[in-house]
Formats: C-alpha cells, structure tokens, sequence
C-alpha cells in the first residue's frame, strides 16, 4: 500500500513545516491541526511517516524498545544486550475517538490470570505508538475517558494498565498529532494544551494551487505507484534532511537575545506559565536545525511564535484560538530595541503591560453593561410582561440585547438510566462510575466482580475435585461489575423570542440564563442546539453540534420581537429530536423550554386558538418521551401562569428564571412540577 506522498502535499506549507520541525524535536510535543473537511490534512499525517528517520527495535519486543537502551520495566523483557538490532519504518497509528479503553491501553486477560495462573496483556495502541507517531483524527470528538488516558500516557511518557489488582506498565513516548474541524466543537482546554504546535489549514484560494492540487490527486488516485514512484527522490531528500537536522539539533546554539524575543512575545501575549516559552524555544531550535543553522536568529523565534501561541492565550473556552500579527511584530520589536544592557523595566516592556490593561478594560465594560442589565431586568420587565398581549416590538433598528453574565447554572437531568455517551449529566451505565451490581459478561471480562465471582466458583469446588488450597476457578465462574456513572446528553433549546419576551433588560437576562446553560453544557460534554420561535414561524438557530461557541454566538446575535408562535417552536423541537435520535440513538435529549408560556398567533386568528395548539404540540413531546424543563420568564405584578400550564403538557420541570442559578435562594423549596418523580439535582 502506498501513502501520498508528504513532498507531493500542495498547499498545506504550515502544516508540513510544524509536522517537520516535530519530526526534528519530537520534544516540541506533537501537533493539533484545526480546519474545516476536505483540506487533505488527514493525508498529510499519514504521509509522514516515510520521510520519518527509521527506528531500531529489539527483535520480538511488542514495546518497541531501543536495543541502545531497552526499557527496564519492558513487559516482554528484560532483553538480552547481545540480541540482534532490528530496523523498521517509522510507524503511525490512528486513534479512532470510540475506541474502547482497551483498545487504547491495552487489556489484562483476567480469565487466564485467574485460572491459568498467567499474566496475560494484549498490548494496545499506545504501546503499537510508542516511538513512532499517535493519530487522532477528530480529536475535539475523543471520549472524555479516553482523552484522561491520553493526557496522562502523554505527561508520564508511560502507560500504565491495572484491572482487579494485576498491573502492567510499559513506555509510550509518542508524537501526537490530531485534527480537527473546530465548526464541531473546540477542545478541552487542558487537551489543547498538550498540543505543542497548532495550525491552521484552509484549502488554498489562488486557482493555480488548486488545480495544481487536483492534477495531483487524480494522478495519485489513477496510478498510486507510478505516482509514489515519481516523488521517490524527493522523499529521499526530505528524509536526509530531517534525519542531519535532527542530527544537528543538540548543537544549535539559543542565545541570550533570542531567549529574550521569545520571553518578552510569550508575556505580551499573556500566556499561562512557562509551558509556551518552552515549546516556542524548543520549536526555534529545531526550525534553525532545519534551516542549517547553528544559532537561532530573529526567523526562527518569529517562525516558532506563530505555530506556538495561537492555542495559549486563550481567556475563556468561546474563545478561537488565533495570533494577531500586529501584535507578533510589536512584541518582536520590543524585545530588539530593548536590548541586552536596558534595564528590566525600561521602555520595552511598557508595551506588554499597556495591551494588557486594554483587553482587561475592555472586559471589564463587558461585564459592567451586562450587570445592569440583569439588575434592571426585574423592574423594567413588570411592565412589558403583565400588560394585554403582545408588547410593542422595539425599534427596528435596535441591536440585539447583549447577554447578562453568565453564572453557574444549577443541573438539569434526564431522568431514568441512560446508557448513552460518558458525560457529566444524567445517570447511566457507564465503563467507568461506581459499582452497583455484578452480572455473567457477554463477553471477554475486563471489570471483574470478585466477590461475585468467588461466590459462583465456591459450590462447585467438591464436584471439580479440588484438592489443596485455592480455588479450582472456571471461565464460567467469571462475573464482573455493573457500573453507574454519568452520561452526556443533547441539551435542546427552545427560545421564546418574539415581543412579549423583548423588553431588553428582560432578554437580556434570558439570554444570560441560557449562555449559563451553554456554559454548562460544555463542562458537561453535552451535545447543544437551539430552536427560536418569534413572528411568524420557528426557525433552527443552530443544528444539534458539539460546539457551544455556535451557539453563544447564535444567542448573542438572536433578534427579537413580533408575535409568539409557540407551537411552531414545539414542533420544530420536535422534529430535531426525531432526527436527531436516528443520528445518535443512546443520546438522550433535554428539551429546555425557555418562554413566558404566552402563545399568540396571527391577526386574524381566534385568541384561544394558538393556545390549544401550544397544547397538543407538548402533548406530543411528552408522549414520545422527551425530558423537559420550562424556564418560566414571566415577570411583572399580574402573572397569568401560562408556562405552569405549559409544564404541565410536557410533563416535565418548572423552574422560574432566577432558579436557574445553582445558587438561588428557592431553589431547595419549591415544587411545582407536574410530575413529582421528575428530579433537579
Ligand atoms: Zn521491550
């Protein structure tokens, strides 16, 4: 099978050159790629590969251990120092992101260590990585538990298995390499971080590159030797050069004034700690080796900052990452007209200090208009809320309202047990969690339940002629553990957002609840999406994603006004669940609904009419199952209850606007649900 090859890549320069420097340093630890489908970045990390310098192995060791070292605690060891030196290509393994556990680290065979007496480990994928290259192509969609797994291998440089008390450790030192299509959700924070370099990849704009792109790949597909053929030579070069680069690296001089430039750009970019000066000197160092230097010179730190800092200075998870060049540039110049014999404090490093103060005050103001506008929200919504009908739509030329902060947001559950996606929400049988019951396996044990085990072995022992101490354990007699943890789920939103729900305090404080939500969601790998209802129809503002920037941009920027068409919006809820539940059946949805429970329809239309729609369409959701919350925004002296009655239909949870804070006050007191067994942890 042949690979395309990694010279014959077009048009992914920043990719190929950050693959390269880690191939140089694998030090620089490893690379996260963020762009959108189809922009070969999948083909290019399998490409790489080949022009990787070849490793020496211990022949037969399944860790791949350097005969020049061989690892102490190898579990196919200890090898001999005579052994013959095998050499092998460079290996890649991908990662799927719904892989199991075992998959990943490796599985014990509990059966045979329990009756045979042996210690039995079938390595996984981060031994098989060990040394070469770990792929994870969707990397922001890896399981929770496995990412946990991953961090750890990454930070020890060791894996380590343990099942019932027999463990295994083995080495698993390996260049990381994911990508990702950010439009699907970012990543965890402390995932990003592991990632030494990141990139962005687009597919190229100008035409020639293009075609030039799609030249290639049609030859690749119509003859894929031929075409590997034609590039062999330059693979062969790319391959050397890596190799005399990685060869150089120890020799290659940082001096003072480098070291500088890239602390003073890490502190103008206000990085955390000191992990983003370590990668950018380290990632300097391999691009001067690369480039045949001995010493790291202005290039090479500009070079490193750009491929170092987009993914560490972010302020908070809605943030993308992304460098501002101006600001590069600024950072750069500083630290050279600083020179070696200013003082600490001198005119250079005013220029990091001041930045910071700009986007602190920025913040700030942020956060003071969106305080107000809660404090507001109580008085100014009385009147919008409690008068006849429809309150006036705001002017058309009115901006949206802008979010009040956010706060943590008390948790909302599916009730029962679920079995869906691990995740932070609802209760579930899960791999990991607490254990509650032992059951016969279906198939190979990997969570034995031992007292349960020992109870099944313990009648038989007469009849199995046992003899001396111990047991005379059976494959049969094998239980293991049933666990319950915590799964995630789709939190759909429904928002009211036509007049009645406009006065702008009181949108404004909605919208705050519902980023609060957001916010949560994304703590709890929830999947999101939303459905808005105002005018005359119901639209989906955004599709069920993984990604709850979308959606804070979405509500940021949702327009108000006009009639209430809630039984539109129901029913378009509705509709995403039925579609959503054929896309990924174990995950259960939440349907929030947020709403003053006011239903209007059009002018001409019977004034009860839109009412028994809103009715029958929540009848409908509670009978196909669907979890529910009503938000109840209705504010104001003169209250008609209409979203109790709503709760009601849908069978689900009433919760007024300020108990969405996990905090409020009311929150241990009030009952006023429908369906008492519905639970709001
Ligand atoms: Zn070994």
């Amino acid at each position: 099978m042949s690979t395309y090859p990694f010279s014959a890549v077009v048009g992914m320069d920043n990719m190929r050159l950050a693959l390269v420097l880690n191939a140089v340093s694998p030090a620089i630890g490893g690379l996260l790629v963020r762009g959108e489908k189809g922009t070969a970045k999948s083909t290019t990390v399998r490409a790489l590969t080949a022009v990787l310098p070849e490793v020496a192995v211990v022949p037969g060791c399944r860790f791949s251990c350097d005969p020049a070292a061989p690892d102490p605690a190898c579990p196919d060891g200890p090898h001999d120092a005579s052994a013959p030196v095998a050499v092998r290509p460079a290996r890649l393994v991908e990662l799927p992101v719904g892989a199991s556990e075992d998959r990943l680290v490796g599985s014990l065979d509990l059966e045979r260590a329990l009756t045979e007496g042996v210690k039995a480990y079938e390595p996984g994928l981060l031994a098989a990585a060990h040394r070469g290259v770990l792929y994870v192509d969707e990397v922001n969609l890896l399981h929770d538990h496995l990412v946990d797994l991953l961090l750890d291998a990454a930070a020890l440089g060791t894996s380590y298995v343990e099942r019932e008390g027999v463990s295994v450790r083995h080495a698993a030192r390996f260049l990381l390499v994911g990508t990702m299509n950010p439009e699907e959700g970012e990543l965890r924070p402390q995932l990003l971080d592991r990632f030494g370099l990141t990139v962005d990849a687009s597919a190229p704009r100008e035409p020639d590159v293009r075609a030039e792109v799609v030249r290639r790949r049609l030859a690749a597909d119509d003859d894929p030797a031929a075409f590997a053929a034609r590039w062999v030579d330059e693979e062969q070069v790319l391959a050397e050069r890596i190799a005399r680069a990685r060869g150089r690296l120890a020799s290659v001089v940082l001096p003072d004034a480098a070291l500088r430039q890239i602390t003073t750009v890490c502190a103008a970019f206000d990085v955390d700690g000191l992990r983003a000066d370590l990668v950018m000197a380290r990632t300097a160092l391999a691009h001067a080796a690369w480039s045949g230097r001995s010493e790291v010179d202005a290039e090479d730190v500009r070079v490193a900052a750009r491929l170092a800092l987009p993914h560490r200075r972010r302020r908070n998870p809605f943030d993308a990452p992304g460098l501002d060049e101006q600001q590069l540039d600024q950072a750069l110049q500083d630290a050279a007209d600083q020179g070696p014999d200013e003082p600490p404090d001198g005119p250079g490093a005013g220029a990091p200090d001041g930045s910071g103060q700009d986007d602190s005050g920025q913040d700030d103001s942020a956060v003071d208009e969106g305080q107000s506008s809660v404090d507001a929200g109580a008085g100014a919504g009385a009147g919008a809320g409690a008068g006849a009908g429809v309150a006036p739509p705001p002017a058309p030329e009115a901006p949206p309202a802008p979010a009040a902060t956010p706060f943590r947001a008390r948790l909302l559950t599916v009730p029962g047990l679920g079995t869906g996606a691990a995740g932070r929400r609802s209760r579930a049988r899960t791999d990991s969690g607490r254990v509650t019951a032992s059951r016969i396996p279906a198939e190979r044990v990997t969570r034995l339940h031992l007292p349960a085990t020992l109870v099944a072995a313990a009648p038989h022992q007469l009849a199995r002629g046992r003899a001396g101490r111990g047991l005379v354990m059976r494959g049969e007699d094998l239980r293991e553990s049933v666990r319950e943890g915590r799964e995630g789920n789709l939190v759909l939103f429904c928002v009211d957002a036509s007049g009645s729900m406009a006065a702008r305090a009181r949108m404004s404080a909605v919208k705050g609840a519902v980023l609060s939500l957001l916010l949560d969601a994304y703590q709890r790998r929830d999947k999101v999406g939303m459905v808005t209802f105002r005018g005359a129809e119901a639209q989906v503002a955004l599709p069920p994603t993984s990604s709850v920037e979308a959606a804070a941009a979405r509500l940021q920027a949702l327009p108000t006004g006009g009639r209430t068409p809630l039984a539109a919006g129901l029913l378009r809820a509705a509709d995403v669940l039925r579609v959503e539940r054929m896309r990924d059946p174990s995950r259960r949805p939440l349907l929030v609904v947020v709403t003053d429970g006011r239903a209007t329809g059009s002018a001409g239309s019977a004034p009860t009419a839109p009412v028994e729609q809103a009715q029958r369409a929540a009848a409908l959701l509670a009978a196909a199952g669907v979890a529910s919350v009503v938000v109840d925004c209705e504010s104001g002296a003169v209250r008609l209850g209409l979203a109790v009655t709503l709760a009601t239909a849908l069978g689900g949870e009433l919760l007024r606007l300020d108990e969405v804070a996990a905090d409020s006050l009311a929150s241990s007191v009030r009952a006023r649900t429908a369906t008492p067994s519905r639970k709001v942890a």
